[in-house]
């Protein structure tokens, strides 16, 4: 039997995180991975690694080459001649940026002494955990005073649509298309369903999204929502809203969809669906009940604010709690569960998360909407400065997008940010550290902002709020 201070389930970014963080703090950490790659070896870092946020920003990135090659860059005088797409390297690229992560991820582990262990781990109560190796083998039973569920998060499945891994896939097939479909069809028109959109539609596919919502992104602030839905339309991608699909037909030639909106009874054929209707908690084999750990109603582990289950000595994080979904709240909660079970004070602000969505332009935002304020009966002042003002952006031709930023009537304190721009993934972090430092609208008016540059609209949204935006 083997003796740990911490076990961690999981090496997904909350996991591994967790993991080296309890390690850096000086208890003896193990963390169990079932995770295996394409060449069936056991691969790190979870779904964000593996067929989540890398994967999909590297042919982001790629496809957004080959989109500005042909469209944006003849504005700019130059022509390249005849522009032809390698898919197969594309995709052998992003397996490779993969590779490279997934194996840092193992690296540094060895390096923090983090005993990595491979196979599916199951609770079975007073601190054991056992791990059933991949392959043949003896299970492994682990103790420890503290275990950290972080089995992260699996797809939605809908019966209209099954996931068959060929016609229709889920993320992890809409990574790997052997050819770029003609006609592709996307249930779900939330973060997977835009950012893979794109992907195919910058390389060519028509591109047709089926949302059951009326509303586009509701999460974001309807500015925002608005531009983007105009600027992401003119792009080709066909968003279809208030669309409830009623089933999915797998041929030969491709897959016939039926869905129903306020027009009445539709039917399209494409050459491949992708199901991107959101995602569960992964609770799969770990047998929470053996141990005391209760779910709550959608079967995510219920937690505390502290990261606690309802069992002594169990904590949680990431996907596998409420939440959103995303691989930096994952390991900011890995952080603070090893930080208490050393004993320290730890906090995550999950007010002061940023969202974003790698679209082109990007979306982001951090704190509260317009909207949400408006329910909460908070008076408040907004101002936005649009990119088609800003030097920077005519200078490089990406002048869609505005940058909002929205304060608190009475005290002026910042209370929302939310960006539509070429690089919001980027310029959201100082709205984040501005919020985290509980900063006014008029703090961030009165700093210096380098000219010329995007993150001058942020300066110029804060300046508009007290209505002296200078350049617009
Ligand atoms: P996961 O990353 O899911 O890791 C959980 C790990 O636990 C897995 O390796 C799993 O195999 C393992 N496991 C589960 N059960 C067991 C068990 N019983 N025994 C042993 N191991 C087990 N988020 C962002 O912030 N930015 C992005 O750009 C982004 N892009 C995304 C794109 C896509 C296509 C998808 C699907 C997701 C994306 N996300 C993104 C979300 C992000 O991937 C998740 O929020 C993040 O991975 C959650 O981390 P986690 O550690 O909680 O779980
Ligand atoms: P999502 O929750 O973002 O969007 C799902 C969409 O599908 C919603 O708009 C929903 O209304 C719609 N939908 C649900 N059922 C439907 C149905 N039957 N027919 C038509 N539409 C339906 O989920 P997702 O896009 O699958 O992504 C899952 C999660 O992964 C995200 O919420 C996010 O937390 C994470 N993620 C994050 C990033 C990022 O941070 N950039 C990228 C990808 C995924």
């Amino acid at each position: 039997m083997d003796n740990f201070d911490v076990v961690v389930i999981g090496a997904g970014p909350g996991g591994y995180v967790a993991a080296i963080r309890a390690a850096q703090l000086g208890l003896g950490a193990a963390c169990v991975d079932a995770w295996l790659g394409p060449d069936g070896r056991p691969a790190l870092g979870g779904t964000c690694l593996n067929v989540g946020c890398i994967p999909s920003k590297a042919l982001l990135d790629s496809s957004h080459h080959y989109h500005n090659l042909r469209h944006l860059l003849p504005a700019h005088g130059i022509e390249a001649g005849e522009v032809t797409l390698d898919l197969g390297r594309m995709l052998a690229r992003k397996d490779k940026v993969v590779k490279t992560l997934t194996r840092g991820v193992a690296g540094l582990l060895r390096r923090n002494k983090v005993e990595s262990i491979a196979g599916r781990a199951t609770l079975k109560g007073g601190g054991r955990v056992e791990v059933a190796p991949h392959g043949a083998g003896e299970p492994r039973i682990l103790t420890a005073r503290h275990v950290v569920i972080a089995t992260g998060s699996v797809p939605v499945r809908i019966p209209a649509a099954e996931v068959d891994g060929d016609r229709i896939v889920d993320n992890e097939g809409a990574l790997a298309f052997p050819e770029v479909p003609k006609r592709l069809g996307i249930i779900g028109a939330g973060v997977i369903g835009l950012e893979l959109g794109s992907v195919w539609g910058r390389l060519g596919s028509q591109v047709t999204i089926l949302e059951a919502l009326d509303d586009f992104l509701p999460a974001a602030d309807r500015l925002i929502a608005r531009e983007a839905l105009k600027v992401l339309t003119r792009q080709g991608l066909d968003v279809r809203l208030g669309a409830r699909v009623t089933g999915a037909r797998p041929h030969d030639d491709g897959v016939t969809v039926g869905y129903e909106d306020a027009g009445g009874r539709h039917e399209c054929e494409f050459d491949r669906l992708v199901v991107a209707v959101g995602r569960r908690a992964n609770t799969e084999g770990l047998d929470p009940a053996a141990a005391g750990v209760d779910l709550d109603a959608h079967g995510r582990v219920a937690v505390d604010a502290y990261g606690r289950t309802s069992a002594e000595g169990i904590w949680a994080v990431g996907d596998a709690v409420a939440g959103p979904m995303l691989a930096h709240k994952a390991s900011e909660e890995g952080v603070a569960v090893a930080e208490r079970i050393a004993g320290q004070a730890a906090h995550v602000d999950h007010g002061l998360i940023p969202w974003v969505i790698y679209t082109h332009p990007e979306i982001a935002w951090v704190g509260r909407t317009g909207a949400e304020l408006d329910a909460a009966g908070i008076a408040h002042r907004t101002g936005s400065f649009p990119f088609l003002a800003s030097g920077r952006a005519q200078g490089s031709g990406e002048t869609d997008g505005v940058v909002e930023v929205i304060a608190d009537a009475a005290t002026d304190r910042i209370l929302g940010v939310h960006v539509f721009a070429a690089n919001a993934s980027e310029l959201i972090a100082e709205a984040v550290v501005a919020m985290a430092f509980d900063a006014s609208a008029e703090d961030v008016a009165r700093t210096i902002h380098a000219h010329p540059t995007l993150a001058e609209a942020m300066h110029e949204a804060a300046l508009a709020v007290a209505g002296r935006a200078i350049h617009v």
